[in-house]
């Protein structure tokens, strides 16, 4: 493997690793999963290929890490990429100083359940490996090329500019890699106006015009938008009002409730999983047929309402474990969207292989593409972008220091 970058998604419970090469050809990736309980372990795959099961009973974040990089030490990892959740205003990937470690930090009201998980394992990677440079790739940071008009609330002006209570939108490195690979695909490159669908667990939608992101279906929180597995989406706010005033339940029972007992899982009373929706449903099950439903027409209607976002709608890219693998579920979101010319081919749609990138249009209207996401990938190469640029950086000035003295 030649030069690479370890990227890091550190949870509240668990890391998830990769270790990307050069040409992003060769991947080791694992996850270290019950972190703190005597159930520890790192699952992943090595880079031959095989199946890695290791115990690490009780291990903590830093003594997870430790066991991962000293796997990983021969392969000469060069920086390390760390995912984060919510960067604020932060606007690009940064290097990790103190100064940007603080701003993260001031984001965690924004981002409760995963800031802090990121920041133990930042800060146990910059104890153990003081020497590697470390960036911080953000999930909010591609949607802030958004125009107010799609990230201000209707709410008091004085929560936005105190508060900074506002929409940020999230899976940005998501959103970024496929329409830019996207539009590579499609022959025009960071050009024109397309949707994207990512659709997974978490699932989000977002409009991209010239390869910026113009308005997307999360908010303040990665709550807001469309069903997703646990989490809600959209709701009526007086839901919380509602719920407080006929069934007594506070603020954190609510907020459970939306994140991580609705959506899909919600609905249908049966699982969060779309694969155990579909089965049971082909079986009868009428649950899990309007969990179905709902997912693929609140879909439609994000789409259909990010498009206002677009001059032009040159087309939609599907992604994420839904989105690159159901055949079913895309045609069923298309079917909800009449008014746009999309002609789905039914026999590419269904014959694509899949987890492969495909276009699965019939050659009119609006293109529709299937492209698997790549956010390890695109994690690691804005880190190599961020290194490379400080590196210059440093050179410049060491040779204007040279010239002046
Ligand atoms: P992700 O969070 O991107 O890994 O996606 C997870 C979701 O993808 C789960 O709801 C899975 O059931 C769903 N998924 C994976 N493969 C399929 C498939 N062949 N058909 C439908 N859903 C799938």
């Amino acid at each position: 493997m030649s030069t690479s970058v370890l990227v890091i998604n550190c949870g509240s419970s668990s890391i998830k690793y990769a270790l990307v090469s050069e040409h992003r050809e060769d991947r080791i990736f694992g996850l270290a999963e019950n972190l703190g309980s005597a159930e520890a372990r790192i699952k992943g795959i090595t880079a031959g290929g095989a199946a890695l099961e290791l115990s690490i009973p009780h291990a903590d974040h830093e003594k997870a890490l430790e066991t991962i990089l000293e796997r990983l030490s021969h392969y000469n990892p060069q920086a390390i990429g760390h995912r984060v959740v919510h960067g604020g205003t932060l606007t690009k990937a940064e290097l990790l100083t103190p100064e940007i470690v603080d701003r993260i930090r001031a984001a965690t009201p924004l981002a409760p359940l995963h800031n802090p998980a990121h920041l133990v394992g930042i800060d146990a990677t910059m104890r153990l490996f003081p020497e590697l440079p470390q960036v911080a790739v953000f999930d909010t940071a591609f949607h802030q090329t958004m125009p107010a008009h799609a990230y201000r609330y209707a709410l008091p002006k004085f929560l936005y500019t105190e508060h900074n209570v506002r929409r940020y939108g999230f899976h940005g490195t998501s959103h970024a890699y496929v329409s830019e690979r996207g539009s590579e695909l499609a022959g025009s490159y960071k050009q024109g106006g397309w949707l994207t669908a990512h659709l997974g667990n978490g699932s989000s939608t977002c409009a991209i015009w010239n390869g910026e992101s113009v308005d997307t279906s999360m908010g303040l929180t990665p709550l807001e938008g469309v069903v997703m597995g646990t989490r809600s989406g959209d709701v009526d706010p007086s839901l919380h009002s509602f719920l407080a005033s006929n069934l007594g339940w506070d603020i954190y029972k609510i907020d459970k409730m939306l994140n991580s007992q609705s959506g899909l899982l919600g609905l249908s009373d049966l699982s969060n999983d779309m694969r155990t929706l579909i089965e049971a449903s082909e079986q009868g099950n009428e649950d899990a047929s309007i969990a179905i439903e709902v997912f693929c027409y609140r879909l439609a209607k994000s789409l259909a309402a990010l498009s206002c976002g677009l001059p032009r709608l040159d087309g939609l890219f599907f992604t994420g474990g839904i989105g690159e693998n159901s055949a079913y579920i895309r045609e069923k979101t298309l079917a909800y969207l009449p008014h746009f010319g999309f002609n789905l081919s039914k026999e590419q749609n269904d014959n694509l292989k899949r987890g492969t990138e495909g276009r699965i249009d019939a050659g009119t209207g609006p293109q529709i593409w299937v492209v698997p996401t790549d956010e390890e990938g695109r994690i690691a190469k804005e880190t190599e972008s961020v290194v490379s640029q400080e590196v210059n950086q440093a050179a410049e000035k060491k040779s204007k220091d040279v010239a002046i003295a």
